[in-house]
C-alpha cells in the first residue's frame, strides 16, 4: 500500500506513462509532475532518483488519473502558451492551438493603419486579440465572446498580461459597440456536427459551442461573412480560420458577398486553413456627388 514513504520522480513518471494513453505520454506526465512539484522537466532527466513528497505525489496521482481518462493537459495545468504568452485556460473555452498562430502572423502581415481598429470574434481565452496587442501596441483591439465565462477569462488574461484589449459579451457582431473595423479576425467554430474527430482525443473535453457549427461546419462562417461588411471600414479586412477542407467553400462565400483580394493561406501543416478578403472601397465613393 502507499505509505508516507516518498517516491522517486522516475518511479512516478514511469507509472504514469503506462497509464496515459495519449500520443505524448511522457511529455504529459513530465508537465504534470513539474506542475505539482515545482521541479523543472530537465531535472527529471538529470536527477531521476530525486524523491517527491507525499502531498505533490498525491496531487500528481489525481492529475494522472484524469489525464488517463482523456482530460487535456492544458485544462489540468490551467494554462497554455500561445504566441509565447502564458494564457490561463478553462473548460469553458477552446484550448488555443499552435496553428492559430498562423492567423496571427497573417494579420500582422496586412498593411493596416498605425491605429487600426481590430476585433477578434469568439475570442475564448483572448489568444488572438492578446497576441495582436502584444505585437501592435498602437492598434485599438476589441474582442468578444458569446459566453460570460469566456469573456471573464479573456479579461483575466488581458489583466494578467497587462495588454489593452476590451472584451465584450456578444453573439458575433450583435453586442459590439458601433465601430468600423480595419480588421475582423476570428477562429470560429467550424467543425461539422457529425465529424468523427469530435469523439477523439482532447476535443471531447472542449465545449462543442466553440467547435461545432451545423451540418457542414460553415453555419457561423456564413453568418460572419454575411454580416462583416456592415462592420468593416472601406478597405478593411476579414480574416478567418477554417477547416482543412473548407477553403474553397469559404472563398466562394467571401467572393459572393462582394469581398476583393480573396485568398486562402496555409497552416504549419501546409493545409489551406485561413481565408482573407478585403471589403472594397465603393466605386466612385471618392467622387460622390
Ligand atoms: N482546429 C480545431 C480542431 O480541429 C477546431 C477549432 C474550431 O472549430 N475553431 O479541433
Amino acid at each position: 500500500m502507499t505509505s508516507k514513504r516518498s517516491m522517486t520522480c522516475q518511479a512516478l513518471l514511469n507509472n504514469a506513462v503506462r497509464r496515459i494513453a495519449s500520443e505524448t505520454p511522457r511529455l504529459d506526465a513530465e508537465l504534470l509532475l513539474a506542475h505539482v512539484s515545482g521541479l523543472s522537466r530537465s531535472s527529471f532527466r538529470a536527477f531521476p532518483e530525486r524523491e517527491v513528497d507525499a502531498q505533490p505525489a498525491a496531487e500528481f496521482e489525481s492529475l494522472v488519473a484524469q489525464r488517463a481518462l482523456g482530460m487535456p493537459v492544458a485544462y489540468l495545468l490551467g494554462h497554455q502558451e500561445f504566441w509565447s504568452l502564458p494564457l490561463t485556460v478553462s473548460s469553458s473555452t477552446l484550448i488555443p492551438r499552435p496553428d492559430t498562430e498562423c492567423l496571427v502572423e497573417q494579420a500582422l502581415e496586412l498593411l493596416l493603419p498605425d491605429t487600426a481598429r481590430v476585433v477578434d470574434l469568439g475570442t475564448g481565452t483572448g489568444a488572438i486579440a492578446l497576441a495582436l496587442a502584444s505585437e501592435r501596441p498602437s492598434w485599438v483591439i476589441s474582442a468578444c465572446d458569446l459566453l460570460d465565462d469566456a469573456v471573464a477569462l479573456a479579461q483575466l488574461n488581458a489583466r494578467q498580461l497587462r495588454l489593452p484589449v476590451n472584451v465584450y459579451q456578444s453573439s458575433w457582431f450583435a453586442g459590439l459597440p458601433s465601430a468600423s473595423f480595419d480588421l475582423i479576425v476570428s477562429n470560429p467554430p467550424y467543425v461539422a456536427s457529425d465529424d468523427h474527430h469530435l469523439k477523439e482525443g482532447d476535443v471531447r473535453f472542449e465545449p462543442s459551442s466553440a467547435l461545432v457549427s451545423g451540418a457542414d461546419g460553415l453555419d457561423d462562417i456564413r453568418r460572419i461573412v454575411d454580416e462583416a461588411p456592415a462592420w468593416l471600414s472601406a478597405e478593411g479586412w476579414l480574416l478567418l480560420e477554417h477547416g482543412f477542407d473548407q477553403a474553397k467553400a469559404v472563398r466562394e462565400l467571401f467572393v459572393d458577398r462582394g469581398f476583393a483580394m480573396v485568398e486562402s493561406r496555409q497552416d504549419y501543416g501546409g493545409n489551406d486553413r485561413m481565408t482573407l478578403g478585403q471589403w472594397p472601397r465603393k466605386k466612385g465613393a471618392l467622387h460622390a456627388e
